[in-house]
């Protein structure tokens, strides 16, 4: 059978209100939107080299955030919301290039419509060398040597004296300095606003000139400096920009301040600007022989031709398989183009491998991580404060289910997690977490109720030799898989870690990442299936003293994985509600924002 864990869920970002604010030195009008009219993910660019043109649209993201342009051009992120879905459908027409040739300026014309003597001319691509800018017009008019660049634009015109906000003018104004330099006389131009189908004329005067180049002066410096502006301060620009996700801007301020400060951070008042959880969630097939294939939108699972069941593609995050599942050639495309993994485990249910698209363009993130694993100081740092989140975690864990709250399990622990932080060596964190899980599951089995069904003599991993641990080892793993799809959609390189040694075929950061939610996540939900009675005696098959998982325990393991994933709870730092699956994003995105140097130190993910 499939298990396909669907659910539906809002994630409504409702754009709000806009006010000035500190992205540049020049007022912003009070409404600005969001710069996603662009109709194409920016992952289209590269990440730049140093003399590297700077593609206008990118220039409108840095006047309205330099921190949104450094992400999107200099890092390579993307992430859609409703304004640039908006956005990509409002350019449809206009993004179908002309496939016959432009005159340049003063030469006989010959493009595809012609209007009086007004030529028109869709997205056109333009060089400017001097400018040191890249324009894609959406319109070009040409009249002789006279050329007016037309931008789109989603929504209404704005009601403000200039006739448009900051970010849309100085786009315009790139463009048309773009045209100049290119031979074109280019005194003015036109925003389409396509929820008013209203052209605003946007004149090229000094004052807009100036700051135009200005912004290019600083947008250049910023991006070799290679260092990332800082998130704007409560800023209304935020819950309308499609990479708050990524940029985690009041999550990002509110760490930075408190490593500064002498309090700790506090938890009121932080806006949760990240849907609490997603709408596409995993598919997990494990019949054997199945095919996988696509039909329209829709994912399809059939055995011998007949169909046992379809999932729309838009709700899948991501395809679990389980031994021999094969895949159609025109499924597994589409999975890859659009971004959604195919994780694969053996029959067993041992992580083993996973099939992508072409992999994050976050080279910058990629380049640190490498330099970050090298060098053993920063290694441990971030090392500690992982081991150090798993202990404590494991201690609460403990202590909210052992009756005694004396236990002197719950001291040695305590004693554990101080000496952690300051372990001198890698070597000493590793026997410290040693010593640690060895204190915790002896605790830990004595939690599980039937339990004289089972052999719990202790944590038994290759192969398990008893029903515990066979839930352990399958749970741990379903947990590396799910991080190794995280980090790998951050940026990261799952294979190299900080605390992990790199060995072949493993995924040591992921591994890393998953101390700190083993006791949250994984051993949560073996309480919850022995506990509650999910798994019993018959869930089990024993083969030459290994135990492992039958196809129905299986599935009863993974819809109660995927349920813990699915909890909200109130985040311990930021205070709003969120569930586990975003929790690991956005620890891994934090973890990314410490090996980038924005943060001092990886903050761990301790309950309460
Ligand atoms: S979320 Fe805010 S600070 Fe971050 S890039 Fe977007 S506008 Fe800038």
């Amino acid at each position: 059978m499939i298990d396909n864990v669907h659910h539906q869920h809002s994630t409504s970002h409702e754009p709000q209100h806009d006010t000035p604010d500190a992205a540049n030195s020049t007022p912003t009008p009070s409404t600005t939107p969001p710069p996603t009219s662009t109709a194409e993910p920016p992952g289209a660019d590269r990440p730049p080299e140093a003399d590297a043109l700077i593609p206008v649209r990118m220039l409108n993201e840095f006047t309205y955030c330099p921190r949104l342009g450094y992400l999107e051009w200099v890092q390579g992120e993307w992430a859609d919301n409703l304004e640039t879905r908006q956005g990509t459908f409002g350019h449809r027409h206009v993004d179908k290039p002309d496939r016959k040739s432009i005159s340049a300026p003063k030469e006989p014309a010959d493009a595809e419509k012609q209007d009086g003597d007004v030529i028109h001319a869709r997205s056109i691509m333009l060089a400017a060398d001097q400018e040191e800018l890249l324009a894609k017009l959406d319109l070009l008019e040409i009249d002789g040597d006279r050329a007016t660049p037309v931008d789109y634009k989603r929504g209404k015109a704005p009601d403000i004296p200039e006739g448009a906000y900051e970010p849309e003018r100085v786009q315009l104004c790139a463009q048309g300095l773009v045209l100049r330099e290119n031979g074109y006389a280019c005194d003015e131009g036109v925003l389409y606003f396509i929820g008013s189908r209203r052209r605003v004329v946007i004149p090229f005067d000094d004052e807009l000139i100036a700051r135009t180049r200005q912004l290019v002066q600083q947008f250049r410096e910023t991006a070799r400096a290679g260092a990332i502006p800082p998130p704007l301060d409560d800023s209304p620009k935020c819950p309308r920009c499609s990479l708050v996700g990524i940029c985690l801007p009041d999550e990002t301020n509110l760490l930075r301040e408190a490593a500064t400060a002498d309090t700790p951070p506090t938890k009121d008042g932080l806006r949760r600007l990240l849907p609490s959880r997603n709408d596409a969630l995993p598919m997990y097939v494990q019949d054997q022989g199945v095919m996988i294939g696509k039909s329209g939108d829709r994912l399809t699972v059939k055995q011998k031709g007949e169909q046992l069941s379809s999932s729309r593609l838009i709700d899948v995050s991501q395809v679990s398989v389980f031994g021999n599942v094969m895949f159609s050639a025109p499924a597994l495309r589409e999975l890859t183009i659009r971004g959604i993994p195919v994780c694969h485990f053996t029959y067993g249910g041992w992580f083993h491998g996973i099939t992508s698209g072409l992999t994050h363009k976050n080279v910058e993130l990629r380049i640190r991580q490498y330099a970050t694993a090298a060098d053993p100081a920063g290694s441990l740092d971030i090392a500690r404060r992982l081991i150090m989140g798993k202990i404590r975690n494991a201690r609460t864990l403990l202590r909210r289910h052992l009756g005694d709250r004396e236990a002197p399990v719950l001291r040695q622990l305590n004693e554990y997690h101080r000496r952690a932080g300051h372990a001198p060596t890698a070597e000493t964190l590793l026997g410290l977490e040693g010593m640690a899980a060895k204190e915790y599951f002896a605790a830990f089995f004595t939690l599980l109720s039937g339990r004289h069904e089972f052999d719990v003599n202790g944590r038994n991993r290759r192969p398990p030799r008893d029903p515990v641990n066979a839930v352990l080892s399958f749970v741990y793993s379903l947990l590396v898989k799910e991080l190794t799809v995280t980090l790998q959609a951050v940026g990261f390189d799952p294979m190299l870690g900080f605390f992990h040694t790199p060995r072949y075929g493993r995924p040591s950061l992921a591994l890393d990442l998953s101390e700190e939610f083993r006791p949250l996540v994984a051993d949560s939900v073996v309480m919850t299936v022995f506990n509650n009675g999910e798994v019993t005696g018959d869930a089990f098959i024993e083969r030459a003293g290994a135990v492992t998982l039958t196809d129905a325990g299986r599935r009863s393991v993974i819809a109660a994985f995927e349920r813990r994933l699915e909890t909200e709870i109130t985040h311990p730092i930021f205070g709003y509600r969120i569930c586990y699956r975003r929790i690991l994003e956005v620890q891994a995105r934090l973890l990314a924002r410490c090996v980038l140097g924005e943060l001092h130190e990886y903050p761990s993910f301790c309950t309460r």
